[in-house]
């Protein structure tokens, strides 16, 4: 079995290929390949821990003769490369539509060229768009709002277009925000637990109202492993975490975590365009695939905290001073 994983370097990618690495996956067991760009968001100190049991191919998804020999001999894709940040698609989207988009389809070609027997493509539960009340399931139509959201539902078409035209074995799948260790620290919990590690404030976006479900990188990452192993040609799979919050109430937990109090908190004018709720039915990945989600989200926000608390070689280096 030889398994690529693009943006294995980055935040859930690495988490995926430790776990993969250490056997956690039985089904996916065997030659391990990572295609990283190593981008700002991406770093082979991610992959220290299981380097000798990787083989790593510093390159671009957008760069088809590089993804060629990558792709030859593989049985399983897991396709995880992409810029991921919304802030950054609203500064300048630019990336966004070479990596996200031309970079899935030139690693899809590749995927039908070698005759891959999986093609796991993670996209993210922000194609929805917003929703006030209830939840997604996976019929619902696509109406992203950002330059990401609609740089990662470009990819998921094509995806599904590659299905559909050339029969190739594509599983997509949709997951809520994750959080855990190695999270590059622009993302709103590792941002926070560092700000205030370093005694800085957050920034708290409007008037904090915004809700998110919070899933724990480890739990997404077994999903990806039973898609991978179970899933169905051409499906698409909702993953959730279970825990929704408004920024507000996660920024309360941190606060409390860091013992600093709400003088502590920036007001700052809220992200353009920004979603309101997000919310996935992760009912049919429950049913046909047996996934739950296992990490009790205040045992998970603690390990995390204490995790960058105890990691500053890492984050510090890439925290603007
Ligand atoms: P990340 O930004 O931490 O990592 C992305 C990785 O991709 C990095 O290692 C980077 O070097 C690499 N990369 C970027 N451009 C590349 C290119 N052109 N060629 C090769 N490699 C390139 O992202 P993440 O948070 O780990 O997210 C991984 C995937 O999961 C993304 O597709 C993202 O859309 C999706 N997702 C993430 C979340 C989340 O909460 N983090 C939620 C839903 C979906």
């Amino acid at each position: 079995m030889r398994v690529l994983v693009t943006g294995g370097a980055g935040f859930i990618g690495s988490h995926f290929v430790r776990s993969l690495v250490r056997g956690r996956y039985p089904a996916l067991t065997g030659h391990v390949v990572v295609l990283d760009l190593l981008t700002y968001a991406g770093t082979l100190t991610n992959l220290a821990e299981v380097r000798d049991g990787v083989e790593f191919v510093h390159g671009d998804i957008r760069d088809a003769a590089t993804v060629a020999t990558a792709m030859a001999g593989t049985d399983v894709v897991v396709h995880l490369a992409a810029e991921s940040h919304v802030d950054r698609s609203i500064a300048a989207a630019a990336d966004f539509v070479t990596t996200n988009v031309v970079g899935t389809q030139v690693l899809l070609q590749a995927a039908l060229d070698a005759g891959v027997g999986r093609f796991v493509h993670v996209s993210t539960d922000e194609v929805y768009g917003s929703i006030d009340e209830g939840s997604w399931p996976e019929t619902h139509p696509l109406e992203p709002n950002s330059p990401y959201a609609a740089s990662k539902a470009s990819s998921d078409l094509l995806a599904r277009a590659f299905h559909r035209t050339h029969g190739l074995p594509v599983c997509v799948t949709r997951c809520s925000n994750n959080y855990g260790p190695h999270q590059f620290p622009e993302k709103v919990i590792p941002l926070f637990v560092t700000n205030l590690l370093d005694g800085r404030r957050v920034p708290l976006y409007g008037d904090g109202g915004n809700v998110r479900d919070w899933l724990h990188v480890d739990d997404h990452c077994r999903a990806l492993a039973l898609v991978a192993e179970k899933g169905c040609d051409g499906a698409v799979y909702n993953v959730g975490g279970g825990t929704e919050l408004t920024n507000r109430e996660l920024t309360g937990l941190l606060l409390d975590a860091a013992g600093a109090g709400p003088e502590m908190v920036e007001h700052v004018p809220d992200r353009l365009g920004h979603d309101r709720r997000y919310s996935v039915d992760w009912s049919k990945i429950a049913a046909e695939l047996g996934y739950a989600p296992s990490v009790p989200f205040a045992q998970g926000l603690a390990d995390t905290v204490r995790w960058y608390a105890e990691r500053r070689d890492w984050w510090e280096p890439l925290k603007p001073r």
